[in-house]
């Protein structure tokens, strides 16, 4: 991971759906750009959210992700400033849904975003990819461009049986598409300490996971669901609140992880 000083490059994935991968992407990139790295935030949801999010009007751009997919656009003529964010977005809207059909036809379609992020790599130190919830060609690009993958989750129920078609998922990418790819970690979101299932969940994760789960656990906190309405990161929006605070945590927590990681750089990398 950043072998030659050029970005660390990471997926913010979960094929279930609205379990804070969006909330995730923006708020890391926030922290991140706030701990003065410089950070890429990459919408690849044809949603939009994490544009949107970040305070950059998904349907303003002239180019966007889908143009960058398709070879139409580099990297360096779609991405945006996000302002309140202090990261540049690479801004995705509805449009992107049909970069799936259209990648279809193409030579090395699993690897176009790898490209594309190869040109300008060397601009930043964090690359941010928000995936949508399926585990489709934009999603395989995704994992294709990655040197690891955060995995948000909800202590629920079922969240550990998801998590192995996951888990198998990355290894499959892994084995046939990308040998630099390894799951960094698995971050509790949305995590409500009095619920006593929540608990047993989150313990099971680590008997599980045992050092792939990070430290920081992300509460449920209601500033962090208001702030994309105002165009806001939750830590520009509301720095105080508790959610706020965790995904700063999280992004020191995310550095350090990097910089020890960097150093077993010798070794076979381990999903
Ligand atoms: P999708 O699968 O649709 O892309 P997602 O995994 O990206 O969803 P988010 O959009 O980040 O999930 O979050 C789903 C909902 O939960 C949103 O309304 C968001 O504001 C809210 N949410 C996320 N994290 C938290 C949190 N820690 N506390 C409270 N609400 C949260
Ligand atoms: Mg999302």
């Amino acid at each position: 991971m950043n072998a030659n000083n050029t970005a660390s490059i990471f997926c913010i994935t979960n094929q279930k759906g609205g379990v804070g991968k969006t909330t995730t992407a923006i708020n890391l990139a926030a922290a991140l750009a706030a701990l003065d790295k410089r950070v890429l935030l990459i919408d690849l949801d044809p949603q939009g959210n994490a544009t949107m999010g970040s305070g950059v009007d998904k349907n303003a751009a002239d180019v966007n992700l889908y143009q960058v997919l398709l070879g139409e656009a580099g990297i360096a003529q779609a991405r945006v400033k996000s302002e309140a964010g202090g990261y540049d977005v690479l801004p995705s809207n509805r449009e992107l849904s049909g970069a799936e059909i259209d990648l279809i036809e193409m030579d090395d379609r699993e690897r176009q975003l790898k490209n594309a992020i190869a040109q300008i790599a060397d601009d930043y130190d964090f690359v941010l990819i928000d995936c949508p919830p399926t585990l489709s060609l934009l999603t395989l690009n995704g994992l294709s461009s990655a040197h690891g993958v955060i995995i948000p989750m909800q202590c629920e129920y079922f969240a550990l049986e998801g998590l192995s078609d996951l888990v198998n998922t990355i290894k499959r990418v892994y084995n046939n598409l990308n040998p630099d790819l390894r799951l960094i970690g698995l971050l509790r979101v949305m995590f409500d300490a009095r619920v006593t299932l929540q608990q047993q969940v989150s313990a099971q994760i680590v008997s599980h996971f045992g050092d792939r789960v990070f430290e920081t656990i992300v509460p449920r906190n209601v500033r962090l669901a208001e702030a994309p309405s105002h165009g806001l990161p939750g830590i520009v929006y509301d720095k105080s609140s508790r959610g706020a605070k965790a995904y700063v945590e999280f992004g020191n927590e995310l550095i350090r992880r990097v910089k020890k990681e960097a150093l077993r750089l010798q070794a076979r990398p381990r999903i």
